[in-house]
């Protein structure tokens, strides 16, 4: 038989271990999601096998028709959800999208800015470890001291002071929105383009819940697979003709070879899910929730960075309670609330310890859970923080053990994959 169970069993009881993992505990980390059977099944699917260099109806490979059709879906659909001229949805993973936009508009040596790492910004934002940081002049802004919002005037600073070629809005610890406009001023000022890198929100702009980077943006990166809900994978949108040139060019044959067609058609299926009117009430009720949630983890006594979110996104300042946030991350983790460490604005820690946590509403909203199970999982937060609080790093086993069972009740509520 080739089934996976018998062929390979060592990875057929990793995979049904990690269905366990997600049916059994509460996920939290802000960047993921859960998709859809359809989107599984078209990934899963035979278009795996194929070569499809180039692009729809320019291939450097024969046989490439039905490829064709989900390429083409997956961009009209991208193209419609985004509102948006030209897409190129080939990019392998978000980084890579990024990367496919350096490669079209920058050479080596030239000064972008990008938000820094340590105040919400990506890696390839010009982080020193990334290639963005080492292959250019990567200048970085922060956030205001005051209110640990974008400081708007640093980046015009910045920009008047280096002249960048490049300035990049987005992140992935930011939980308001950006200002496109601001960023559009100044990118103007200065002659920059501006490239808005909308991979954590990129589902709350498909459904008309945050602003779109366009008409301000140059050119927009997003990945796939956070709250638009799809596939593992990056997309780059633009309205210019001549950049869209250049980030075909830049995709293929600059960065990547083969596109990885069975990717492009969950894509495909996912952007066709995001169209639909249910996403709108997703998107909405993602952003409700995360409020609920925030909301409820500061009557609790936590902080949140910049009071409160305009997004999916929560930063937890967990220094009112005196917890650091490695050991928050893995006392939850005991508790089977699944989320990240993470840095805040002037973390006075270092990143493999933290003074945070980052949450997220994607994953738990798709399931099913509003805002009384929100609410709930907050109290739950806080039980686990206090735990620590009292007790140190090993946190209070019996509370931990009490939390667990309750996320297990609520998990058995929403069945996850019923039938898988
Ligand atoms: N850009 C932002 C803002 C992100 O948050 C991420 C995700 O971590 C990426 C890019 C990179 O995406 P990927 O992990 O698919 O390379």
């Amino acid at each position: 038989t080739e089934e996976l169970a018998a062929r390979d069993p060592e990875i057929f009881g990793a995979i049904e271990k990690e269905l366990g993992r997600q049916r059994d505990e509460i996920e939290l980390i802000a960047s993921e999601n859960i998709v859809s059977r359809a989107v599984m099944e078209a990934q899963g699917s035979v278009m795996t096998n194929k070569y499809a260099e180039g692009y729809p109806g320019r291939r450097y490979y024969g046989g490439c028709q039905f490829v064709d059709i989900a390429e083409n879906l997956a961009i009209d659909r991208a193209k419609e959800l985004f509102d948006c001229d030209f897409a190129n949805v080939q990019p392998n993973s978000g980084s890579q999208a990024n990367q496919g936009v350096y490669q079209a508009l920058l050479q080596p040596g030239d000064t972008i800015l990008g938000m820094s790492l340590d105040a919400g910004g990506h890696l390839t934002h010009g982080a020193k470890p990334n290639q963005s940081g080492k292959w250019f002049n990567a200048i970085q802004y922060g956030v205001r001291k005051q209110d640990n919002q974008l400081d708007y005037d640093q980046v015009e600073a910045l920009a008047k002071q280096h002249a960048p070629k490049l300035i990049i809005a987005g992140g992935s610890a930011i939980p308001r929105q950006i200002d496109f406009a601001r960023m559009r001023e100044i990118a103007d000022m200065v002659g920059a383009w501006l490239h808005v890198d909308m991979a954590h929100f990129a589902g709350l702009v498909a459904a008309g819940e945050h602003p779109s980077p366009f008409p301000y943006a140059d050119v927009a990166t997003t990945t796939t697979h956070k709250t638009l809900r799809g596939p593992r994978g990056g997309m780059i949108l633009t309205n210019d003709e001549e950049i869209a040139k250049k980030v075909n060019s830049a995709i293929f044959p600059g960065i990547q070879g083969g596109p990885l067609m069975h990717v492009i058609a969950a894509k495909a299926v996912a952007f066709g899910e995001a169209l639909r009117p249910d996403f709108k009430q997703y998107a909405r009720d993602v952003v409700a929730n995360a409020q609920a949630m925030g909301d409820q983890l500061m009557k609790g006594g936590l902080d949140l960075v910049t009071g409160g979110t305009d997004t999916h996104v929560l930063l937890v300042d967990l220094r009112p309670k005196g917890v650091k946030g490695n050991a928050t991350e893995k006392a939850l983790g005991r508790a089977h609330i699944t989320c990240n460490k993470n840095g805040v604005p002037f973390d006075p820690e270092k990143p493999t310890i933290t003074s945070g946590v980052r949450l997220g509403s994607p994953a738990g909203t798709t399931r099913g859970f509003g805002e009384p199970e929100f609410r709930q999982i907050a109290d739950w937060i806080i039980e686990v923080v206090d735990g620590l609080a009292a007790n140190g790093e090993d946190g209070n086993g019996a509370v931990e053990e009490k939390v667990k069972a309750e996320v297990a009740g609520m998990c058995a509520k929403f069945p996850l994959y019923p039938g898988l």
